[in-house]
């Protein structure tokens, strides 16, 4: 078991000068696919899923399944993540299956989709890390709006973190990192031109990360829009619209402006998504779909493999002494 916490991760992450990609996996051959990534590079890493978003019908036994995948890997640093837990009471799921590390979004109300105030934000926040703290779980929380599509069937604006509120939100919440709006966005659809410093806010990085040295910040909606992958996608019965993402270059610049953790769903979902369909159109008689998922899975690792190079983490896991986290379910915690 090589399970870790986010705050173990990232406090080495930041000793190395160096970022962690979180990847979103909504299968297991996902699951498989970060890890044979990481293990192939050498490198900590950030699995993570968001409620409700997998292809089973049961949060509850995908993670399990997702967590016994992990034990399959006792070479590798691994944090398993809740991402963007709309509520308390999701969070606390998470954690009860064994998660290391979960985020509450208090940004957003769970219901009407609408900002929360500061304060709604901060109480459900400081409630989910009194119970994850007590458990050995590390929390990230969300402050301002990231805009986009977590899971498709929402659509938020963007509103840029404000580094004062940033620094009481830490004080009053404790939680271990932190997400912050500078500009980025969810999904496939992000920005209709390549982004400069209107767009991004890469300055807001270093104000907030000076105001909370002790809280690691996390750059949501990170993905890069392969127009290759888009290609692939289309040329088999897709339509997605030109887009532009994150530049690779400018993710690499926010790990030395103080981000320790990348999150990145949409980039490793287009090269699973472009080599399933290419392998179902290359066959017509294609009726088992495992040679379509395993190519899939594939692809899906490749694209990680090179991002865990850009982000500086390929090559961390040979210094690293994991501190095993033991879930509550298992009976100790770390
Ligand atoms: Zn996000």
């Amino acid at each position: 078991m090589t399970l870790c916490t986010l705050r173990e991760v990232l406090d080495h992450a930041r000793r190395g000068g160096y970022g962690v990609g979180a990847f979103n996996v909504t299968d297991i051959e996902q699951v498989e696919a970060v890890l044979d990534a990481a293990r192939r590079t050498q490198s900590p890493v950030i699995v993570q899923t968001i409620a409700g978003a997998s292809a089973f019908a049961s949060d509850e036994l995908y993670w399990d399944l997702l967590l016994r995948t992990v034990d399959h890997y006792p070479d590798v640093p691994v944090v398993v993540h809740l991402d963007h837990g709309p509520d308390a009471e999701t969070c606390l799921r998470a954690i009860e299956a064994g998660f290391s590390s979960v985020m509450i979004d208090g940004s957003l109300d769970p219901v009407t989709h609408q900002p929360t105030t500061f304060d709604e934000n901060i109480a459900v926040t400081r409630q989910v890390v009194e119970y994850a703290h007590a458990r050995g779980v590390s929390v990230e929380g969300e402050l301002g709006t990231i805009g986009g599509s977590k899971d498709g069937a929402t659509h938020a604006e963007i509103i840029l973190a404000d580094p004062d509120e940033a620094a009481e939100f830490v004080a009053r919440t404790g939680v271990d990192a932190l997400a912050v709006a500078i500009g980025t966005s969810h999904g496939a659809y992000k920005f209709t031109s390549p982004p400069d410093s209107t767009v991004l806010h890469m300055d807001l990085i270093v104000e907030i990360a000076e105001r909370i040295p002790d809280t690691h910040l996390v750059m949501h909606g990170s993905s890069s829009l392969p127009a290759h992958l888009r290609e692939i996608i289309n040329a088999h019965g897709g339509n997605l619209p030109e887009s532009w993402g994150v530049p690779e270059d400018e993710k690499a610049r926010s790990t030395k402006l103080g981000v320790t953790k990348i999150n990145q769903g949409m980039d490793s979902h287009m090269a699973y998504a472009a080599a399933m369909r290419a392998a179902l159109a290359s066959d017509p008689l294609a009726a088992d779909p495992a040679p379509a998922a395993s190519a899939g899975r594939a692809a899906m690792s490749e694209i990680i493999a090179e991002r865990m190079e850009v982000f500086g983490q390929a090559g961390r896991a040979r210094d690293y002494t994991a501190t095993a986290f033991r879930s509550p379910a298992a009976g100790t915690i770390a």
